[in-house]
């Protein structure tokens, strides 16, 4: 796994907890003497909480930008890529993970606010990255290159009961990313989807309004992944460096 992430600028949105914490870890693990790591989410202390814990962990070697970025708001996206340290815009691969659930997820009780916020994050979040970050790839010396990784779901493909505007947020990413990837057949974006199934993270019990016997039962006889098996899995999937 270390010599796809060798010398890399890697961009996470949804970096503060979970797989996008977990994923940065793992990187900065795996290559501790030649990555660049933005990582972004609207918490910014816990942002640079996890700037510090990698500093601990590996040294000076990985270099670690962290942002508070709101991925819903396009014009923050906008204000975020122009406004990069020229160090950190060649930007190799995104990462696009930032994703929550909200409220009540029953289609007879949804809240418009609610809807709002998962479409607004899991999809037009998504959508609004991967938009600013498209330009920069294609101004890179070597071609274009460029990897775009989204963290879908298996409730993309497999929707459940009392899940249905996350599935469905979830199923807008699979048909977004495999509609990209034929647009840009031609060149030398690659757009991929890693499309877990349980993980264990905060998000597993918020799913279940904070109810943790709710979400064992639901999940009994399943081994949950690790938030480290989604990290290996976004950087197998990867661009070799060479
Ligand atoms: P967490 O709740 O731990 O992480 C979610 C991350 O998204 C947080 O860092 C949060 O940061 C960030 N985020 C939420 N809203 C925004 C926003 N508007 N702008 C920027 N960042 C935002 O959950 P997971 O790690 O489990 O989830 C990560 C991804 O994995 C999600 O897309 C989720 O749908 C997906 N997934 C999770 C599974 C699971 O079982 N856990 C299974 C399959 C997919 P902050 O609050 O600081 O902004």
């Amino acid at each position: 796994m270390a010599k796809r992430l060798e010398g890399k600028t890697i961009l996470i949105t949804g970096a503060s907890s979970g797989i996008g914490r977990s994923t940065a870890m793992e990187f900065a693990r795996t290559s501790p003497k030649s990555l660049k790591l933005i990582l972004t989410a609207r918490r910014h202390d816990a942002l640079k909480a996890i700037a510090e814990d990698i500093k601990k962990e590996v040294g000076e070697g990985v270099k670690v930008l962290p942002v508070k970025l709101d991925v819903s708001k396009s014009n923050e996206v906008k204000e975020f890529v122009e406004n990069l340290p020229s160090d950190f815009k060649d930007i190799d691969v995104l990462v696009n993970n930032a994703g929550l659930v909200k409220g009540k997820d029953r289609a007879p009780d949804i809240k418009e606010d609610d809807l709002d916020i998962m479409f607004s994050t899991n999809v037009i979040g998504l959508i609004n990255m991967t938009q600013a970050i498209l330009p920069i790839f294609k101004k890179r010396a070597d071609g274009g290159k460029g990897d775009i990784i989204n963290i879908g779901s298996i409730a993309g493909r497999d929707p459940y009961p009392e899940g249905s505007v996350y599935c469905a947020t979830k199923a807008a990413v699979s048909s977004f990313t495999d509609a990209m990837r034929r647009e840009l057949i031609d060149t030398r974006i690659r757009v991929m989807e890693v499309a877990p199934g349980q993980v264990e993270t905060e998000f597993s019990i918020v799913r279940f309004y904070g109810d943790k016997a709710k979400a064992d039962a639901v999940y009994k006889g399943c081994e949950p992944l690790t938030p480290d098996d989604i990290a290996e899995a976004a950087a197998t999937v990867m661009h070799k460096k060479t």
